[in-house]
């Protein structure tokens, strides 16, 4: 408790609360602040890492509660920097997930991707100690296509030695997608100022 309050972001959060859940693309609420959308395999992180990043100890779910996993989720979160909404993409790549289900959850995520306005950036998580595959390089053209940024964050760097986390960010920044990458920890906190920079650098661009 005391580590994770010594470790809390340096970053402000005024507000952060989640404005809907859908399940369609009909029910994603109306265009408005710029968004951030995150994306990653089930049990990336993302949960943890949001939570992480605003601060908040459980805002989103984590992949224990199935009832959000096929939902985009959109927070609103203010900080004095501005408004914007992290949006919260299901997670793919479960490894039994029938046909039919996979394609219902590329037809959501491809309906936010391809056509939202106010997504200004894209977020790729992935587990700092796998290596990407299909499922992540699959999405890249989506958002390609439309010019949106995509920044590569690796989760979960505290299971790994500081030598292994310098050798694996070394392969990613060589290997990884051609994209950038930044380390970070849910746990310890790692990366979250970086991360907000990052977001705050394609938002001003
Ligand atoms: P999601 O399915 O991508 O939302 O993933 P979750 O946030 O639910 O996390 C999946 C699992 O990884 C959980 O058991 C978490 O406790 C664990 N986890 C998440 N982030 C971290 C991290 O930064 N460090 C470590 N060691 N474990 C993490």
């Amino acid at each position: 408790m005391l580590a994770a309050m010594a470790n809390a972001p340096p970053v402000k959060i005024l507000a952060a609360e989640l404005v809907t859940s859908a399940s369609a693309a009909a029910g994603f609420p109306a265009e408005g602040a710029p968004e951030v959308a995150l994306l990653g395999r089930s049990n990336v992180g993302k949960s943890s890492l949001l939570n992480r990043v605003v601060g908040r100890r459980s805002l989103a779910r984590t992949s224990k509660t199935p009832g959000r996993t096929r939902l985009v989720n959109f927070f609103r979160v203010l900080r004095p920097e501005g408004e914007l909404r992290l949006v919260d993409l299901p997670g793919y790549g479960f490894a039994r997930v029938s046909q039919s289900e996979r394609r219902a959850w590329q037809a959501l995520v491809e309906s936010y991707l391809a056509k939202r306005a106010s997504l200004r950036m894209a977020l790729l998580l992935q587990d700092v100690r796998r290596d990407p595959g299909t499922d992540e390089s699959d999405l890249l053209p989506w958002l390609a296509a439309r010019g949106i940024p995509v920044l590569g964050v690796l989760t979960k760097v505290d299971r790994l030695s500081a030598r292994e986390r310098a050798a694996r960010l070394r392969f990613f920044r060589e290997q990884g997608l051609g994209l950038d990458w930044i380390a970070t920890s849910a746990r310890t906190g790692a990366g979250s100022v970086e991360l907000w920079a990052a977001i705050d650098a394609a938002l001003r661009g």
